[in-house]
C-alpha cells in the first residue's frame, strides 16, 4: 500500500517547532495589546467574489494561486456558490468591518488577526501553499483620524518594535508611496505610453499587464525585463500634492520616532488595493524569499466590496518566515529561554527563593526555580540550558539583599541590590 504524506506545499509542525512558533504568537499578541488592537477571526473561507473584487481579478493571488471550488448550498440542491480558501486575510477582515456595522461606533477599529492561508504557489523555502499570516488591520470612518498619515507611522513604528522584540536584528524597512486612485490612473497612462515601444521584448505575462494593469508589470520577476523596468516611469513622479503631503508627514513622524527606512519606487506590491503608502520588511537572511511582512494603505477597499467610506493601513507577516529567520539568527535559543534560573545554595533557602522568583514573576519576568539540593555545578548546568541567566540566592545574599547575576551570553557576573534586580533581568542590553 501506498503511504500517504502531507499534501505538497502543506507541512506538520512538531513541537520541536511549535515551541518557537507559540513564542512568536505571544509576543505578537502583547505587542498588539500594547498599542491596543484587539484579535479578530474570520473564516478560513469566503465567496471568492470578495477576492476577485478586493485582492484584484489581474493579480497572480487571484489569476493563478487561489483554492476555489463549486459549493452547494444543500446536498441535493442545483445551485452552486463559489467558495475560496482564504489567500490572505485583509478581505476578510474588511468584510466583517462593513457586515457588522463597526465603523458605525465612529471609533477607529484596530485589529489584528494570527491564522493559515492557502496559496497555490509553487512550494520552496519560505514559501508554502498553507501559510500562517499575523497580520492587523487600522480602519474607520473618515472622521475616526483613520486617514491620518500618523497612522501609517504608528503601524510601522508598532511593525520595528514587534521585530525587535521577536529578536529579528538586521531588518530593512523599504518604503513607497502609490498614491490616490487617480495618481494610478494617471501613472498607469505614463507606463503604457513608455511601455509600447519595448514591451515587445517582454515576458508574455508583462505583455498581457502592460494592456490590463500596467502597474503590476513592476511585479515582474523576469531576469531578462529588469533592465526595461528599471528604465520606466517612478510613481513618485504621479503622485498628486495631497498625496505627496501625505506621504512626507509619514516620513516625518517615522524620522521623529528613529524607525530607518529606504525608499524603494518598485514597491507596488502584488495587491490591487493598495493606496498611497505601501512598504515591506526584508531580511538578507531569507534568500531569494525575502519578505517578511508587507502592507499599506488600502482607502478605497471598503467601497470596492460594497461598504462604507473606511480608509484603513495594515500588514501581514509571514509566520514561517519569522520562524526561519529566528532559526537563522540563534535568536531562537534566546526567545525561548527564560530571563534567569534561580539556583538557591541549600535546601534551606528553596523557601526564600519561591519568594523571590514570585517576586519576580510578578514584574512580568519568565523564571526558572532550582533546588536547594542540587549542586553549583549542576545548577549552572541546568540555568545555560533553560535561561538567559543565573541568580545566585545563598545566606550571604539573602542577609544582605545583593544577588550575584551571572549573564550567559557575556559571561559577566554582577552584584545586584534585590529592589533592582528585575530591572537589571528585563534589560535587553543585559542578555
Ligand atoms: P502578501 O499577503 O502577499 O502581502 O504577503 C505578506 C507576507 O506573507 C509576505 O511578506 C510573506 O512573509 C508571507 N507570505 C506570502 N506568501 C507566502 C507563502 N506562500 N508562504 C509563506 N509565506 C508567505
Amino acid at each position: 500500500m501506498t503511504i500517504i504524506k502531507a499534501v505538497r506545499g502543506t507541512r506538520d509542525l512538531l513541537p520541536a517547532e511549535t515551541a518557537l512558533w507559540n513564542r512568536i504568537e505571544t509576543t505578537a499578541r502583547q505587542v498588539f495589546a500594547r498599542y491596543n488592537f484587539g484579535e479578530i477571526r474570520t473564516p478560513l473561507f469566503e465567496d471568492t467574489a470578495l477576492f476577485a473584487r478586493s485582492v484584484g481579478e489581474e493579480t497572480d493571488i487571484v489569476s493563478k494561486e487561489m483554492y476555489t471550488w463549486e459549493d452547494r448550498a444543500r446536498a441535493q440542491s442545483e445551485k452552486t456558490q463559489s467558495l475560496t480558501l482564504r489567500p490572505e486575510n485583509t478581505a476578510g477582515v474588511v468584510r466583517a468591518y462593513i457586515e457588522h456595522g463597526l465603523g458605525e461606533s465612529g471609533q477607529l477599529q484596530k485589529l489584528y488577526y494570527i491564522g493559515p492561508q492557502f496559496r497555490r504557489e509553487r512550494p520552496q523555502k519560505g514559501r508554502y501553499r498553507q501559510f500562517s499570516q499575523i497580520g492587523a488591520e487600522v480602519i474607520g470612518p473618515p472622521s475616526s483620524g483613520s486617514e491620518s498619515p500618523l497612522r501609517d507611522a504608528e503601524v510601522l513604528e508598532m511593525l520595528a518594535t514587534l521585530l525587535d522584540e521577536l529578536g529579528i536584528t538586521g531588518w530593512t524597512l523599504e518604503l513607497n508611496s502609490v498614491g490616490s486612485a487617480a495618481d494610478r490612473a494617471r501613472y498607469n497612462d505614463a507606463l503604457r505610453a513608455a511601455l509600447a515601444p519595448v514591451v515587445g521584448q517582454m515576458c508574455v505575462d508583462c505583455q498581457r499587464r502592460a494592456v490590463t494593469n500596467p502597474l503590476r508589470v513592476l511585479d515582474c520577476k523576469v531576469p531578462a525585463d529588469q533592465p526595461i523596468i528599471d528604465t520606466l516611469p517612478v510613481i513618485a513622479d504621479s503622485l498628486d500634492g495631497a498625496s505627496r503631503a501625505h506621504f512626507a508627514a509619514v516620513t516625518a513622524a517615522l524620522d521623529a520616532a528613529g524607525v530607518a527606512y529606504t525608499l524603494n519606487h518598485r514597491l507596488v506590491r502584488g495587491l490591487d488595493y493598495y493606496t498611497r503608502t505601501t512598504f515591506e520588511f526584508t531580511h538578507g537572511g531569507l534568500g531569494a524569499q525575502n519578505a517578511l511582512l508587507g502592507g499599506g494603505r488600502y482607502d478605497g477597499l471598503s467601497e470596492a466590496i460594497g461598504g462604507p467610506k473606511a480608509p484603513g493601513i495594515g500588514f501581514a507577516m509571514g509566520e514561517d518566515r519569522l520562524v526561519l529567520t529566528l532559526q537563522a539568527l540563534e535568536s531562537a535559543q534566546k526567545l525561548l529561554k527564560a530571563d534567569a534560573f534561580i539556583a538557591s545554595l541549600g535546601e534551606t533557602l528553596n523557601p526564600a527563593a519561591l519568594a523571590l522568583a514570585r517576586e519576580l514573576r510578578q514584574a512580568g519576568l519568565r523564571i526558572e526555580l532550582g533546588e536547594g539540593s542540587f549542586r553549583l555545578k549542576k545548577s549552572f548546568e541546568a540555568a545555560d540550558k533553560s535561561a538567559r541567566a543565573i541568580v545566585i540566592l545563598g545566606e550571604d545574599e539573602l542577609q544582605s539583599g545583593i544577588l550575584t547575576v551571572k549573564t550567559f551570553s557575556t559571561g559577566a557576573q554582577t552584584k545586584v541590590p534585590r529592589a533592582e534586580l528585575a530591572a537589571f533581568l528585563n534589560n535587553g542590553s543585559q542578555v
